[in-house]
């Protein structure tokens, strides 16, 4: 008998925010106990984690468009859980969009569940849809277990998952209300948005879909928390215009929380080429002051986390050239951890504080209270990462089932070197074992296995 299944030892593990010398041992899934460096336990297998690298909770990215069943040329179960656990994402929670079906029904999320049990490399949840027909019957989905429902406020690109009316909103976040639950919405304003955006200009894509269609989204939402009480949270947050706004809706004692995305505070529309339309997502890339402020807004909590919206499509779709017919969306999802890591050294912010936007505070927000952390008791879901090993991104060497990415070519410090789920290898990915991930229920304490093989 040996006493753990694993044993852990590093220089720097992140527990609470600081870097300790420790040794972790892990047990059926769990960090069973966390020692001394050098505490003298067995293990069937130990590993020692060199003094250049660190050991840190895996990520939690609560932002994914799988895409599959229906939609599987796009992205799928196998591709996209793989393309995690290289970058370092341990947990996924699944969009409603752009799958065929779409989560809006019980039947359809059993459907998703089914098709991805046997596939997963990483966690894997699920949102669900509130769409005009899916209202009045949101809790059966919410019983299922889905960890909120997404709604558009302006068209979705895809036929099948329609937007909310300001009305519809209302109705949304009052049904939800009722149960606990929660609206996660893409806050764009169709009233400000403009058709003029087509052809090869990113100067035009970006003009429009201004500032203000995020502002006057965001206000929608606000005075509809007003109104109802709900719980709402804005996704892919582009426009530091609507900060403000948001700090005031927060001092008001709304519930409302705003996510940001690593293309966001890493690129800008300055670097964006003409005809570039890898670069394409809904709300747009704006300018570098904009960029800078979104950091800040990170740095004093308005912004409480950051997920990838990681949302490929084929290539003849993303590479279409024109910024109005080509698929709006980025392929984020394997590169997050270390595009946010870099930006964060870039600008002296400590890597324990940008790890928290990725880890604990996207856990915290989805209520999986034993993940984003390193404690005793937590899910073992660990990554070893190399801060300071620098590396080129090569699309076509990445995981995504496409070798299309906005992060290509650039440079970055910061390697996702070894990634554990529930304590078992998930990267580098082994071949002939069944991949660790497990499907995930909104109440984390007893998500069932991944057993359909
Ligand atoms: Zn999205």
């Amino acid at each position: 008998m040996t006493d753990f299944d694993l044993v852990i030892r590093a220089d720097r593990v992140l527990i609470d925010g600081r870097w300790r010398a420790q040794a972790l041992g892990v047990k059926d899934g769990v960090i069973a106990r966390i020692g001394p460096r050098h505490a003298e336990w067995s293990a069937l297998e130990i590993v020692s984690v060199p003094s250049d690298q660190v050991l840190i909770p895996g990520v939690v990215d609560t932002h994914v468009h799988v895409n599959e069943p229906g939609r599987t040329e796009w992205e799928g179960f196998a591709t996209a859980t793989r393309a995690a656990a290289a970058g370092g994402v341990t947990t996924i929670i699944d969009m409603p969009l752009n799958s065929i079906p779409p989560t809006t029904t019980v039947e359809a999320l059993a459907l998703k569940r089914k098709v991805a049990a046997p596939q997963a490399s990483v966690d894997v949840g699920f949102w669900g849809g509130a769409i005009p027909a899916s209202l009045g019957t949101l809790r059966p989905l919410h019983d299922e277990g889905v960890f909120g429902f997404k709604a558009f406020l302006s068209p979705s690109g895809v036929d099948e998952f329609p937007h909310l009316t300001a009305s519809q909103l209302r109705e949304a976040l009052a049904e939800t209300a009722e149960f606990g639950g929660m609206v996660i919405v893409h806050a764009e304003d169709p009233d400000r948005l403009e058709s003029h955006g087509g052809g090869r200009y990113y100067e035009d894509f970006l003009a429009s879909r201004p500032d203000t269609s995020e502002t006057s989204a965001i206000a929608m939402v606000i005075s509809a928390l007003r109104a109802t009480g709900g719980r709402a949270h804005i996704l892919h947050l582009s426009s530091a215009k609507a900060l403000n706004a948001i700090r005031g809706a927060r001092a008001e004692g709304l519930q409302l929380t705003v996510e940001t995305c690593p293309h966001y505070l890493v690129l800008d529309a300055g670097h964006i080429d003409d005809g570039a339309t890898q670069f394409k997502c809904c709300p747009p890339v704006r300018d570098a002051s904009n960029r800078e402020a979104l950091w800040e807004a990170l740095l004093d909590g308005t912004i409480d986390f950051i997920a990838s919206d990681h949302s490929p499509a084929t290539p003849d779709l993303k590479l279409d050239g024109d910024f109005g017919r080509a698929w709006g969306g980025i392929s984020g999802l394997q590169v997050m951890l270390a595009a946010v890591a870099n930006g964060a050294r870039e600008r002296d912010i400590p890597l324990a504080t940008a790890l928290s936007w990725l880890t604990a505070r996207p856990a915290a927000f989805a209520g999986l209270v034993d993940k984003g952390t390193i404690r005793e008791g937590a899910r073992a879901d660990l990554v070893v990462f190399a801060p300071d090993r620098a590396w080129t991104v090569d699309p076509a060497r990445l995981e995504h089932r496409h070798a299309v990415t906005a992060f290509g070519g650039r440079t970055l410090a910061g390697r996702t070197l070894r990634t554990w789920v529930g304590g078992r290898q998930a990267h580098p990915h082994i071949d002939e074992e069944p991949p660790p991930g497990r499907l995930l229920r909104r109440s984390a304490a007893a998500p069932e296995r991944a057993t359909a093989r």
